[in-house]
């Protein structure tokens, strides 16, 4: 959705170029197509009854997840903020699962009014923890455990999560024990089971790994009568960042696994795909402010920094970055580096781009999840605004903040 015509970027049927003109630099531009044609992709892989649960900590827009709702989607939520996003986006509360290590007994209790799907339980002292918050409102709480299957999703240590080393859900060998327990509580409604491994996967064959361990979980538990309605597979599928050595995952093939693997369970699927559904479908774009040569180095400095775009100094990430006009100049090798007063705060190092000479813009490509959501004020720098483009128009879906914005709440 995001292509080249005439040598300049479009996004859908809007040039890039109008959209920076109108709303300044940087900005985050998204997608509605692309987004919409991956919500389908991943609905149509499925045929056993699913809710897709978007996780909208990746791209938490009001406008993005409005998006995906009236697609049908819900949404896995981490915050009570998220739940708050949510339900202002109008998802529908009932296919909603919450998921997170530190719910607090106000985001439970704001979870329990709100009617969710489901929460999933990270830990022991959190179920006795729900069950006491549920009594306190007179309600039953569906739950699923979290469980981790102890699994390598081969990813990022960062994003990897179903390692036993990590503090994500219950350890697999103790779940067996918690769900016979959540079963003797009053105010607990086992509902569910749910495992998320990690991020990014480009092969998704640890997911299926992690299945069949979960479904045999399932087989003994059921034989102790516990009645799972629902099983929660997580997110993690992972999208093309580097056409040259990212293989797109083939998500026919994640679902037949997974239906394969809980083919005997009478049971409801949930996935919770983040990035997958939006990453590709954002850009952001940044003005090139300067050149400079540092003995053997040179530097593209933009206008946006780490504070606006974390990914690559938080995992030195890739992303792929072009002109947003091609002019056909010499390409140069160079770092791509903010404003920020961190060594930490580049885009690409050693990079070779075709050069942008200063006031052009730039273009970040697959911004669209991990990209404004990790956006902060470091060094004072007001957010960028969000952009949704849809065929031949555009409309702001969040304004850049000004300076009044930063100083909100702040007190002489
Ligand atoms: C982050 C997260 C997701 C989404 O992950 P993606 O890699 O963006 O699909 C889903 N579920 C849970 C519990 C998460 O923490």
């Amino acid at each position: 959705m995001f292509e080249y015509k005439n040598n300049e970027l479009y996004a859908e049927g809007v040039r890039v170029k109008n959209i920076v003109d109108n709303v300044g630099s940087p900005v985050y531009v998204y997608s509605k197509g692309h987004f919409k044609a991956q919500f389908e992709k991943f609905n149509k892989a499925f045929s056993r009854e699913h809710v897709i649960a978007f996780a909208i900590k990746s791209n938490s827009n009001l406008a993005v997840i409005k998006t995906f709702a009236s697609l049908g989607a819900g949404a896995d939520i981490v915050s009570k903020g998220e739940l708050f996003r949510a339900i202002k986006a109008g998802v529908d509360t009932s296919k909603i699962v919450f998921s997170g290590v530190a719910k607090r007994d106000d985001e439970i209790e704001y979870a329990l009014e709100n009617d969710i799907m489901m929460i999933n339980v990270e830990s022991e002292d959190e179920l006795y923890n729900v069950n006491r918050v549920a009594e306190k409102l007179n309600k039953k709480a569906r739950i699923a455990f979290r469980v981790n299957p102890d699994v390598d999703p081969k990813t990022h240590p960062y994003i990897s999560t179903g390692l036993k080393k990590n503090k994500f859900g219950v350890p697999y060998e103790e779940a067996y024990d918690l769900y016979l327990k959540a079963k003797e509580l009053k105010n607990i409604d086992v509902y569910g089971i749910q495992f998320h491994i990690g991020s990014q996967l480009l092969d998704t064959t640890p997911i299926y790994d992690a299945s069949v361990r979960v479904a045999d979980l399932m087989r003994r538990l059921t034989d102790k009568g516990v009645e799972f309605r629902v099983v929660d597979v997580g997110g993690g599928v992972g999208i093309v960042y580097d056409e040259k050595t990212d293989k797109e995952p083939d998500v026919n093939l994640y679902a037949r696994q997974i239906e394969e693997a809980f083919r005997d369970f009478d049971v409801k699927l949930v996935l919770e795909p983040g990035r997958f559904l939006v990453g590709n479908g954002g850009i952001l774009v940044s003005k090139v402010i300067y050149h400079k040569t540092n003995g053997q180095k040179n530097f593209l400095i933009i206008d946006a920094g780490m504070n606006d775009l974390l990914r690559p100094s938080l995992y030195k990430a890739y992303h792929k970055i072009a002109p947003m006009k091609k002019t056909g100049s010499k390409a140069i090798k160079c770092d791509i580096v903010g404003p920020i007063c961190e060594t930490g705060d580049f885009f690409a190092r050693d990079y070779e781009i075709e050069d942008v000479p200063n006031g052009n813009f730039i273009v970040v490509f697959s911004a669209g999840a991990y990209g404004f959501t990790m956006a902060s004020n470091y060094n004072s720098r007001p957010r960028p605004a969000e952009v949704l483009v849809s065929g031949d128009s555009y409309r702001v879906v969040r304004e850049r903040e000004s300076l009044e914005d930063l100083i909100k709440g702040e007190i002489l």
